[in-house]
């Protein structure tokens, strides 16, 4: 059975790379048949960030990945926060301090400060490896005696993972394929702190296997645990899962990392919804409350390190499911583009029903003082043009207010001397008229001819009239939306 866990630490908001690591993982759960599971590792009370947790669990939310288990909805593995998981790692602590894959280390800052002092002073690089742990105080140096003298008056400890000598691991990785890494490149990392709490290496492969994870997916920065957390599967006697690690997300001028900041600096959201850092109070603008649509976002985001079938680009979250393959996961980073997030977006406000629409510009804080018929056509006349729904109301901010001006350069293109007799003229000709675009079209089309004036002569000016500049959608259809009275009174506000 295929379980795959999105396992974020809540240390601060999920950004893009947290965001796409869950849609991958969500996506090949889904494309299996299989369930999804999200984790929270707050093992590291030093790191945790007051509202991250709920932070994450909305974004995902916002962004449709759904989870099968969760804290919220639990699950016939819970808990699913670390932190009420202690019961579970302590035993497992007294499991692996049998085998010879771990030890207690007694040693003190002081102790271990001296030792890296003498690595420096020769020059080498230190490392807790083999070496260092023979020079110092723990369960593989000391008697039994001394060890349980030790424990017995209470004297701080951790609990360090024994690094074989010299011992060349095989690592397989479903995106990178087989790769080695010898050991002695590796050090002694902390399993258990003194506080008993098991560190991020522990407590994770301990939940991997109680929660019947098979595959792995996480982001890149991951891989140097690997040969780590294949050793700790060895050294607790259980089948290892399945191995895929993510490229990274890159800047837009595609070198290094995107990082947390450079949203600031290139004029987008890195973090899916707005994020207030309980440190400062400094909010950091999300995809949600800059007008981005949940799918055309998370559409971006899947296709970022992953390209489906015929290069289609524009896919729902369940067409992406069916479609996704880890064997397709591009094994190079991915560069982030400002402009194809907005191109997804407007391709999705495309899509979106008129009547959708409407509830995004009434659910936010513009000030539409149209009834609801007429917000509709305004609507279907701006949504084309449009990259965020707040784009229909700025782009068509016309058809609330009149103009209070004129666009200079507009107006010594579209006016001279005779312009506002003709305009007078046709403002009594619309008068009589029914207020419908078509109508309007034609009675305008037969006053040109009439004149003997080009369309550009009349339709110009009327546009400047009503709009106050030379764009927007058709004059008509315009009118038609004003109606008869607002119409002629920008008229006349025109030529008087
Ligand atoms: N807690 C880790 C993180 O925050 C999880 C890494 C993993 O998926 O193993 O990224």
């Amino acid at each position: 059975k295929v379980r795959v866990r999105f396992a974020p630490s809540p240390t601060g908001p999920l950004h893009l790379g947290g965001v796409r690591t869950a849609l991958y993982d969500y996506l090949f759960a889904k494309n299996q048949g299989g369930e999804f599971v999200l984790r929270i590792e707050d093992t590291d009370t030093a790191r945790y960030v007051e509202g991250a947790e709920e932070y994450i669990e909305e974004a995902l939310e916002w962004c449709g990945i759904i989870a099968d288990e969760s804290p919220k909805k639990g699950g016939k593995f819970a808990p699913y926060r670390q932190s009420e998981r202690r019961h579970i790692y302590d035993k497992y602590t007294t499991q692996i301090l049998k085998t010879d894959y771990a030890y207690i280390a007694f040693d003190t800052a002081e102790e271990l400060d001296a030792i890296r002092a003498e690595y420096e002073a020769r020059g080498e690089v230190f490392s807790y490896d083999n070496r260092t742990r023979n020079q110092l105080r723990n369960s593989l140096t000391l008697s039994e005696e001394e060890v349980q003298k030790l424990l017995d008056e209470k004297t701080p400890y951790v609990v360090r993972f024994k690094m074989p000598v010299d011992r060349t691991l095989g690592l397989t990785d479903i995106i990178r394929g087989n790769f080695a890494v010898n050991t002695d490149t590796l050090d002694d990392k902390v399993l258990v702190k003194n506080d008993g709490m098991p560190t991020y290496h522990f407590a994770n492969i301990i939940d991997d296997h109680e929660m019947e994870i098979s595959h792995v997916i996480r982001g890149e920065e991951w891989l140097p645990s690997l040969g780590l957390h294949t050793l700790l599967y060895e050294a607790m006697g259980w089948e290892t899962p399945q191995f895929a690690h993510l490229s990274l997300i890159l800047k837009p001028e595609g070198k290094g990392k995107l990082s947390k900041r450079d949203g600031d600096k290139f004029g987008f959201p890195v973090f899916p919804l707005n994020f207030t850092d309980p440190a400062t109070g400094n909010v950091s603008k999300g995809y949600r409350e800059s007008g981005y649509l949940p799918e055309a976002f998370i559409n971006m985001v899947a296709l970022l390190g992953w390209s489906p079938a015929d290069d289609k680009e524009i896919l729902s979250i369940e067409e992406m499911a069916k479609e996704f393959d880890l064997n397709k996961v591009h094994k190079a980073g991915a560069r982030f583009s400002k402009e194809k997030a907005e191109w997804f977006n407007h391709q999705y406000i495309q899509k979106t029903s008129d009547e959708a629409l409407l509830n995004l510009l009434k659910n936010s804080d513009l000030n539409l003082t149209l009834p609801d018929d007429k917000l509709l056509k305004v609507i279907k006349l701006m949504k084309e043009r449009a990259t965020f729904p707040k784009d229909i109301y700025e782009n068509g901010k016309f058809f609330f207010e009149a103009p209070t001006s004129y666009d200079e350069k507009a107006s010594k293109k579209a006016w001279n001397d005779e312009t506002s007799a003709i305009l007078g003229e046709l403002s009594s000709n619309l008068q009589k008229t029914d207020f419908n675009a078509e109508n309007l079209k034609q009675i305008v089309h037969d006053f040109a001819e009439n004149k003997g004036l080009g369309m550009g002569k009349v339709m110009m000016p009327l546009r400047l009239s009503l709009v106050g500049e030379l764009k927007g959608p058709d004059v008509p259809e315009i009118m038609e939306l004003l109606g008869k009275e607002e119409t002629t009174s920008r008229i006349n506000n025109a030529i008087n």
